[in-house]
């Protein structure tokens, strides 16, 4: 193939560019501010199902609360009415004025129990509203670390694409300046996975692949004419030379 040394050149800018489009979308694949913001969502999640569990413990143990005082009350009032009984003289049996005194003894010893199971409920209670406030706090906390997460990975993402569109609009212009013929062998090169297609070749080597090239190849690069299109013996990237050669 046959191609100006002027527009050889024109490949070097362009291999340049793609390197520069290969690292740029490398950075948008395996941006560590993506893996910060799933890891946060991830502990927010967490955050909300134990939000969940606790707000549940929280109405259970609510609901146990006033079921103890509803308890107590009953045996308050109960007591409270055996008392206005015995005091209002009406009972005269001595069999039931003892059954109502003994009934006013057991009735302030079943109230002291309900009250001290009450007691114990409410303590529970207090524990577990604590561990949900406890539980809101850290999601208000996760929220704010999430958002400053997300705003640092859509600027990183922003500032990425920003310069993808710069590259972009550098390689249309270099693009529209190389030959249909060349370009085609350099795409094919590209596509073969290496990512490099043209090099330089500089102090006797192809910076390619950085292989030192043998005095044979040397001396054929010398030989060819300059606007014949030379493939590196090793990794048959384009090898482009200049006056920086040293040939
Ligand atoms: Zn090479």
């Amino acid at each position: 193939m046959k191609a100006d040394p002027e527009v050889q050149r024109l490949l070097l800018d362009l291999q340049a560019v793609d390197t520069s489009l290969d690292r740029n979308r490398h950075r948008d694949a395996t941006l560590p501010e993506r893996a910060t913001v799933a890891e946060l969502q991830r502990a927010a999640d967490a955050d909300a199902d134990r939000a969940v569990r606790a707000r549940t413990v929280v109405s259970d143990l609510s609901r146990q609360v006033a079921r103890a005082e509803g308890d107590v009350s009953s045996v308050r009032a109960r007591a409270d009415r055996d008392r206005a009984l015995l005091a209002s003289g009406n009972v005269s049996s001595s069999r039931q004025l003892s059954d109502l005194e003994h009934e006013v003894v057991s009735l302030a010893k079943r109230q002291a129990e309900l009250e001290d199971a009450e007691l114990e409920v409410m303590e529970q209670l207090e524990v577990a509203e604590a561990e949900l406030a406890a539980i809101a706090a850290a999601i208000e906390a996760g929220e704010a670390a999430r958002a400053e997460a997300v705003a640092a990975r859509d600027g990183a993402l922003a500032a990425l694409a920003t310069e993808r569109e710069a590259l972009l609009a550098d390689r249309a212009d270099l693009v529209a300046r190389v030959p249909a013929d060349l370009l085609a062998s350099y795409e094919r090169i590209r596509s073969g996975g290496v990512g490099i297609a043209a090099g330089l070749v500089r102090y006797g080597r192809c910076e390619s692949c950085q292989m030192e090239l043998s005095r044979v190849d040397l001396d054929a690069i010398r030989a060819a004419p300059a606007d014949d299109v030379l493939r590196c013996p090793e990794c048959r990237a384009i090898m482009i030379r200049t006056e920086e050669s040293g040939l």
